[in-house]
């Protein structure tokens, strides 16, 4: 089958000949439809520190965020089955951990993480463990489900918090930031200002329901949101570009009391934050970190299935697996919001 992943260390990714694989006990075979580009496939791609420490077999298959065809099952397989149609979680946990037994499976201790640990989904076949597989219903369609994953992310980071009646910052309209309008338009926020350096991204955020979109290097954020709240600041920061200076701009317009959702992951471990001002504001901070296993998928399944939340805006761009190089650099000139490839 054909496959796209890193033959060889260093930047840039090969088609890979591989063999389809076979599913063990408890695994099924997904027969690959469609597959989106992430974020952490760019790291990859470019072949960066974090790359490098997470992918340490080679060849290596990448890929996660994908969607297909259950076409086998291994031995003892129940809740799926040959025909379902199904989106992929991607984190798959031990099950025996001391939070996987707690009902804390998103951040079990040995987790392993599809197309960095093992084979992932850009391919024409990928094999899953049962759990992983998600059935999604008729309604979705079909092109969505690779979405439900990162989207996953979306619903926990509005979530963290009380988002019902409240004027919400998202920070970063990629297309988690983007996709966290909506969900955050859905469970009833008030007024949802976003926040982006790209226009591009910022007109798909209008389009996914920000009532406000600022651009930081044209406006100045602090009083544009003190005008559009009328002197309040807004009640929750969704921080979703991974930028310390965006985080610490924001800061200074959310209202005492408010809470932040972290799920921006930053390029050094360490950054500079008001620690006071949070303490003496009575800040709440979440850290967010993939997707609830897997009470998230059935809020994700119900936004999607209902149309509370349109999905259509955020897929920019479409590209065959042999047009990766293109894929990818549309994507890394922040020309495109998600970039999926048919595959199936
Ligand atoms: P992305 O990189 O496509 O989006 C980030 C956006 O932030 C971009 O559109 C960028 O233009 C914007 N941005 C940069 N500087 C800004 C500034 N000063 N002010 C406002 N916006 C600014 O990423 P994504 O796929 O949408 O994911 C969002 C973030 O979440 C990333 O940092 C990603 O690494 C992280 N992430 C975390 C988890 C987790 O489990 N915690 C999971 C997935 C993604
Ligand atoms: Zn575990």
């Amino acid at each position: 089958m054909k496959a796209l992943g890193k033959a060889k260390r260093g930047p840039g990714l090969q088609i890979i000949e591989a063999d389809v694989p076979k599913p063990g006990p408890g695994q099924v075979l997904i027969k690959v439809k469609y597959a989106s580009i992430c974020g952490s496939d760019l790291h990859i791609y470019k072949w960066d520190e974090f790359a490098q420490s997470e992918i340490t077999e080679l060849p290596r298959i990448i890929g996660h965020e994908s969607a297909g065809e259950v076409i086998e099952v291994g031995e003892g397989v129940e809740s799926v089955k040959k025909g379902d149609y199904v989106g992929v979680e991607t984190h798959i946990a031990c099950g025996k951990c001391y939070q996987c037994r707690i009902g804390k499976k998103h951040v079990c201790r040995n987790l392993k993480i599809l197309g960095f640990h093992m084979d992932g989904a850009f391919a024409e076949y990928m094999v899953v463990p049962e759990e992983n597989a998600w059935k999604v219903p008729d309604e979705i369609p079909k092109d969505w489900v690779p979405l439900m994953e990162p989207m996953g992310n979306a619903v926990d980071t509005v979530l963290a918090g009380d988002i019902t009646g409240a004027d919400v910052l998202v920070v970063g309209t990629g297309p988690i930031g983007a996709m966290a309008v909506a969900v955050a338009k859905a469970y009833g926020a008030s007024k949802i200002i976003a926040t982006d350096i790209n226009d591009f991204r910022l007109k798909i955020a209008k389009q996914m329901g920000a009532d406000y979109t600022i651009n930081p290097e044209i406006e100045v954020v602090k009083s544009a949101v003190m005008d559009i709240t009328n002197g309040k600041g807004v009640d929750v920061i969704l921080e979703m570009s991974g930028n310390p200076y965006a985080l610490n701009s924001s800061l200074e317009v959310i209202t005492n009391g408010g809470w932040v959702g972290l799920l921006g992951i930053y390029g050094k471990n360490t950054i500079d934050v008001p620690m006071n001002n949070i303490i003496m504001k009575n800040i709440t901070l979440y850290g967010i970190t993939g997707r609830r296993m897997f009470s998230t998928w059935v809020k994700t399944t119900s936004l999607l299935a209902t149309k509370r939340v349109n999905l259509s805006p955020i897929i920019t761009h479409r590209s065959s697996l042999d047009e990766y190089e293109q894929a990818f650099s549309t994507l890394m000139q922040g020309a495109a919001m998600k970039v999926i490839f048919e595959i199936g």
